[in-house]
C-alpha cells in the first residue's frame, strides 16, 4: 500500500524530455522506483517522526542548460560522464520520497520565469521573494542564478546546494582569501558556507556528502542483505572511450589471459577502436544492459580514468571485485590536468580512493599497474574468493533517505536563522548575511559531542580524527576558536593573534602563538600547514 507514504505528487520536470540526459535521468528514476518506495516505506516504520514540512524545490543543474548543456547532452550517448545524471535522478527520487513538492528545470530561459528579479522599488530592491525554499544547482547554474537574481542573489545564497562532485575546500570558498593567498581557480570564491556544496563521496567534512544509490537487484529483505550472483570467468573494464585506455594494454593483456575480458567503449561512426584484440566490446551500453553485464562479471576494472565515479561501487554492489591502479605519487590539483582549477588540495592516490579507503579487500584490490606479476597474482587471488555483492549503507535508498532528511532538518535551520535579517545586502558587504548569523547559530551535533585533540604538525584535523574513530566536524569549530581551547589543551600561549588564516585555530610552538579564525568560513577540516613540515 503505496498511499500511507507521505509524497503526493510526481516532480513536475519543465526542461526537454527527450534530451538524452533527461532520458537517462527519467529512465534511471522509473526503473528505480520500486526500491525507492520499499525503502521510503521502511523508514517510515522505523521512525516515528518522519513528517516534515513540505518544501518547494527548484532542481536546476546548470551542467545540462545553455551552451555548456548542448555539449554536455552531446556526449550522453558517447561516453562522455554519467555520473551527475546518477546523482540528479537519485536526488530527485530522495526528495520526491521525502515529500518535497520539486520543480526539475534544464532551461535558462525558464529560470528567468521561476524566480528571476523584478525591477527595484523603494529602498528594499527584492520585488518578488523567492517562492523556493531550496534550489540545488551545480557550478554552472550558481552563474545563471546570480544572472537571473541580481541583487537578491546574496540574499537567497543560504537557500542554495551545490553538487559539486569533487568538493570545494574553504580556503578556495572564501573569495578575497582565495584571491590573496593563491587560491583562486576557476570553480569556488562563491563564499557559501562549505556545507553548501555537495559531493559524490565523503570527500571532506567541510562539504556536504550527498552520494548516490548503487543500485542492485530490488531485495524483499534488508538493502544491505549481501547476494550471491552467479559469476562467469569474466572482467568488464572500466572506460566509456577508448584514450582512457592508453598506456594500459599490458595490465588490461595481463588480466584478459585469465578472464574473458570485455568493454563497452563508445565507437564514433566511421572510427576504428585501438583495442586490445582479444577485448569483446559491446559498445555504450544502456545502464540496464550494463548492469546485467556487471551481474555476471567476476572482476571490474579500472584503468586509471573516469576518477572517482558510480560505477565502482555498482560493480560492488553486484558481486564484482574491483581492481584499479595506485597513483604514487598522488594525483592532484597540482599535477594533474583533470583536477588543475579544482577547487581542492586533495591528493589522489588511486583512481577511486573511497574504494580503496572505505571499502578495500576482499572487494577492492589497489595495485601497482606497472608491475605485471602483482597483477597476475592479484587476479589469481581474486579469481580464488569468494566474494558476495557489498553495498556501504551510505549508498543504499534508506542511507540516502536519511542523510538528506538530516540536511534539509538541520541545515535549513541554520539558514532561516541566517535569513531573520529582512534587508538586502550591499553588493560589496565585506560580511555576509549568512557569516553574520553563524557565530550565533545553534549547532548541531551538539557541543557535549565535542573531543579535542591536537593534531601533530603538517596534519589536518580529518587525519587525527580519524585515527581516534572520530570525525572532524566543523559546526563544532567555533567551540576551539577561543583563549580557553588553547588552555584546555595544556597549551600556554604567548600570544593570541586573530587572523584570517584557513589553519586557524592553531598552536605554533615556534614562539608559542595560538591562532584564532577571524573568518568562521575559513574553518577547515582538511587543511594542512604544508610550511611546518
Ligand atoms: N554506464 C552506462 N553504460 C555503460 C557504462 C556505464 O550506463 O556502458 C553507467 C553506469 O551504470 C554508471 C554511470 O554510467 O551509473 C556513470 O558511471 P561512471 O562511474 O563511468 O562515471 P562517469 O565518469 O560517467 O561520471
Amino acid at each position: 500500500n503505496h498511499s500511507s507514504l507521505p509524497w503526493h505528487q510526481k516532480p513536475q520536470a519543465i526542461s526537454n524530455n527527450s534530451s538524452p540526459a533527461m532520458k537517462f535521468i527519467r529512465s534511471r528514476v522509473e526503473k528505480m522506483s520500486e526500491r525507492w518506495i520499499q525503502a521510503g516505506l521502511r523508514m517510515k516504520e522505523s521512525s516515528n517522526n518522519t513528517v516534515s514540512t513540505q518544501m518547494r524545490v527548484l532542481l536546476y543543474p546548470g551542467a545540462l542548460s545553455g551552451s555548456v548543456g548542448q555539449r554536455f547532452e552531446a556526449m550522453v550517448e558517447r561516453g562522455g560522464p554519467l555520473g551527475e545524471l546518477v546523482q540528479w535522478a537519485d536526488l530527485s527520487a530522495c526528495l520526491t520520497i521525502l515529500g518535497h513538492n520539486l520543480i526539475f528545470s534544464t532551461s535558462q530561459h525558464q529560470l528567468h520565469s521561476l524566480i528571476g528579479a523584478a525591477p527595484g522599488r523603494g529602498s528594499c530592491p527584492i520585488q518578488r521573494p523567492l517562492t523556493f525554499d531550496l534550489i540545488y544547482t551545480d557550478y554552472h547554474g550558481l552563474a545563471h542564478l546570480q544572472g537571473a537574481m541580481g541583487l537578491a542573489f546574496k540574499h537567497y545564497q543560504c537557500r542554495f546546494r551545490i553538487l559539486d562532485s569533487f568538493g570545494t575546500e574553504p580556503a578556495f570558498n572564501f573569495a578575497s582569501y582565495a584571491r590573496s593567498h593563491g587560491y583562486k581557480t576557476l570553480w569556488g570564491s562563491w563564499d557559501l558556507q562549505p556545507l553548501q556544496y555537495m559531493t559524490m563521496f565523503p570527500h571532506t567534512p567541510d562539504n556536504s556528502f550527498l552520494g548516490f544509490v548503487s543500485e542492485g537487484t530490488v531485495r524483499k529483505g534488508s538493502e544491505l542483505e549481501p547476494v550471491s550472483y552467479k559469476k562467469d570467468r569474466i572482467a568488464v573494464v572500466y572506460g566509456k572511450q577508448d584514450y582512457m585506455w592508453q598506456g594500459k594494454y599490458e595490465y588490461v593483456k595481463v588480466i584478459s589471459e585469465e578472464l574473458e575480458t570485455h568493454a563497452t567503449v563508445y565507437q564514433p561512426p566511421g572510427h576504428t577502436l585501438h583495442l586490445p584484440s582479444l577485448i569483446r566490446n559491446h559498445g555504450l551500453l544502456t545502464q540496464e544492459h550494463f548492469q546485467q553485464l556487471l551481474r555476471k562479471a567476476k572482476l571490474f576494472v579500472g584503468l586509471g580514468f573516469p576518477y572517482e565515479g558510480p560505477a565502482p561501487i555498482e560493480a560492488i554492489g553486484m558481486g564484482c571485485v574491483f581492481i584499479q591502479p595506485r597513483f604514487d605519487p598522488p594525483h592532484s590539483s597540482a599535477s594533474n590536468d583533470f583536477y588543475k582549477g579544482k577547487p581542492t588540495t586533495r591528493q589522489i592516490s588511486s583512481q577511486h580512493p573511497y574504494a580503496e579507503e572505505f571499502i578495500g579487500k576482499p572487494y577492492v584490490w589497489t595495485v601497482d599497474v606497472t608491475n605485471k606479476s602483482d597483477i597476475r597474482e592479484a587476479v589469481k587471488a581474486i579469481l580464488r574468493s569468494e566474494v558476495k555483492s557489498f553495498t556501504p549503507q551510505e549508498f543504499t535508498c534508506v542511507g540516502m533517505l536519511k542523510r538528506v532528511l538530516g540536511y534539509i532538518t538541520h541545515q535549513v535551520q541554520r539558514c532561516k536563522k541566517a535569513q531573520a535579517c529582512p534587508e538586502l545586502e550591499t553588493p560589496g558587504t565585506p560580511t555576509s548575511l549568512l557569516t553574520k548569523n553563524f557565530k550565533s547559530v545553534p549547532t548541531w551535533p551538539p557541543k557535549s559531542a565535542l573531543r579535542v585533540h591536537l593534531a601533530p604538525l603538517g596534519q589536518s584535523c580529518v587525519s587525527v580524527c580519524r585515527r581516534s574513530s572520530l570525525m572532524c566536524e566543523p559546526a563544532l569549530f567555533h567551540h576551539l576558536n577561543t583563549p580557553a581551547a588553547f588552555t584546555r589543551l595544556g597549551l600556554s600561549c604567548a600570544s593570541v593573534l586573530p587572523e584570517l588564516n584557513h589553519l586557524f585555530p592553531s598552536y605554533s610552538p615556534w614562539g608559542r602563538q595560538c591562532g584564532l579564525q577571524q573568518e568562521p568560513l575559513l574553518f577547515s577540516c582538511v587543511a594542512i600547514c604544508l610550511d611546518c613540515l
